[in-house]
């Protein structure tokens, strides 16, 4: 075994360990010791991959495609990201400012590496998708927690943002619909968002993971259209993960400036080379395919998003903005904090989701996971049924709180 005196990284010491991973650990051991655990900590869709996007990927491996494939991907995939960004959105890019990555989470992860010198601040609104304030420490930048209002339905606030930004601000991530909140962002206030990164020079990155989950009329509004003249500094964070349920294969993709694409480029080259090639003809079946699956999945998690709102907002002190977008409710749950149940104090979302995974069977994550401690996130990627047991579970639960 190693010394003690082994030294890691400084910057793995800079990243905090996740608030979440006790109550998961607890979780899977009481599912392994054979308790009925209802899970709503899940952050992907559960319906299986489409099954021609399923055979699309088993001809690419009988076709020989099981190679290295070029470090941005294969051309006919960046095609289709540039097709599909023109037909829906009316944006127009080359394939050569597209790069597909393992994942959304790498393409973002290859963003930071990318732009960041020591002392370049990102702006952050929180509640914050868990991933972005280690990804850019681990780049070397430094994050900036812009705090977003329940009761502003969590919109962005161009006013706090000005708070926060400084002469050394170098980007701002935008992710609307946003994972934890639900929240979609006004073309209003992403107007104003734009005056700010066109006269600061910052980037715009937009992560549009769950665009096709939109609860609203027609497209969401980005900031694209908000502003097309930004086209020139955002990079769009975008993949297949959400919306044909394709965790698993691992495909995402950025399309931007040229500049901040090439030098992605170099990261990936020296880190992944490239995303599996089987994959990435998977996820170009499900760009180039039928697009029926996002609108049938969205239909599904319509309903449950209703019910799951209504019973929450219907226990006392509890309050929950209604998602607009992706599969998670976001509610308050801070009346309760204080209270104890047989002597301990539920002092907070980690003590809270503790209690509800104990006591009530529920698998859920801490507000804290995300920067916003007063609340809990419940996916409804998960059956009605499911939802319907667990809202029975945590009326009983908070109930017994003294
Ligand atoms: C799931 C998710 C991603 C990335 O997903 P991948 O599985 O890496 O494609 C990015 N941003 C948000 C907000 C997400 O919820």
């Amino acid at each position: 075994m190693f010394s003690e005196q082994f030294v890691l990284a400084d910057r793995v010491l800079k990243v905090p360990s996740s608030p979440t991973l006790a109550v998961d650990a607890k979780a899977k051991a009481l599912r392994a010791a054979g308790a009925d655990i209802l899970n709503f900590s899940v952050g992907e869709p559960d319906m299986p991959t489409p099954a021609h996007v399923c055979e699309a990927g088993k001809r690419a491996i009988d076709a020989g495609h099981t190679r290295y494939t070029p470090v941005p991907g294969i051309p006919e995939l960046r095609e289709a990201v540039c097709a599909k960004l023109k037909k829906e959105q009316g944006w127009e890019y080359q394939p050569e400012d597209v790069q597909i990555s393992c994942g959304g989470k790498h393409g973002l992860y290859n963003i930071f590496q990318a732009i960041l010198n020591p002392g370049d601040e990102v702006l952050i609104p929180a509640p914050y998708w868990v991933s972005y304030p280690p990804m850019v420490l681990l780049a070397g930048g430094t994050p900036v927690l812009v705090p977003l209002q329940q009761e502003r339905q969590f919109d962005i606030d161009p006013a706090v943002v000005a708070r926060y930004a400084t002469s050394r601000t170098k980007a701002i991530i935008l992710n609307s619909p946003s994972n934890p909140t639900g929240a979609v962002y006004s073309l209003a206030a992403l107007a104003e968002i734009a005056k700010m990164a066109l006269a600061g020079g910052w980037l715009v990155i937009s992560d549009d993971m769950y665009e096709e989950l939109f609860y609203g009329e027609g497209k969401v509004p980005h900031i694209l259209h908000a502003d097309p003249q930004l086209q020139g500094q955002t990079v769009l964070s975008n993949g297949v993960s959400k919306s044909f349920a394709m965790t698993g294969w691992r495909i995402g993709y950025s399309a931007g400036p040229g500049k901040v694409i090439k030098a992605m480029n170099k990261i990936q080259s020296q880190s992944s080379s490239n995303p599996a090639a089987p994959s990435q003809y998977a996820a170009l079946a499900a760009l180039t395919g039928p697009q029926d699956f996002p609108r049938q999945m969205r239909e599904a998690f319509l309903s449950r998003r209703a019910y799951f709102v209504e019973s929450l907002e219907s226990i006392a002190g509890v309050s929950c903005v209604a998602p607009m977008g992706a599969f998670y409710v976001f509610p308050n749950f801070s009346a309760y904090y204080g209270k104890r149940f047989s002597g301990k104090v539920i002092d907070g979302s980690v003590a809270l989701a503790d209690y509800f995974l104990s006591e009530a069977q529920i698998a859920t994550v801490p507000g804290a996971a995300f920067g916003a401690d007063d609340f809990v996130r419940f996916s409804f990627a998960t059956s009605i049924t499911t939802i319907e047991k667990g809202m029975e579970r945590i009326k009983r639960a908070l109930a017994a709180l003294q």
